[in-house]
């Protein structure tokens, strides 16, 4: 399955990579050691900052079925 790296946002295959983490119930996948040490050293870091950017990716989604492709201006 392909995963993203919650702390390089690289993306890759769980089933390969040997680095991975449980925290909060969920298992996080990593590239390397050094990702997986980051993330364990402060995980709540991570894992926020993707929440925040699907947060982002869903709200541009929602503006362009509002407004298609027009640009906002208030002209
Ligand atoms: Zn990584």
């Amino acid at each position: 399955m392909n995963v993203k790296d919650p702390v390089c946002n690289m993306t890759i295959n769980s089933d390969l990579t040997e680095h991975n983490s449980k925290f909060g119930g969920n298992n996080y996948y990593f590239c390397s050691e050094s990702c997986k040490k980051l993330f364990n050293e402060n995980p709540k870091k991570y894992i926020k900052k993707s929440v925040f950017t699907k947060f982002l990716q869903w709200l541009s989604k929602e503006n362009e079925k509002e407004f298609g492709n027009k640009r906002l201006s208030c002209h």
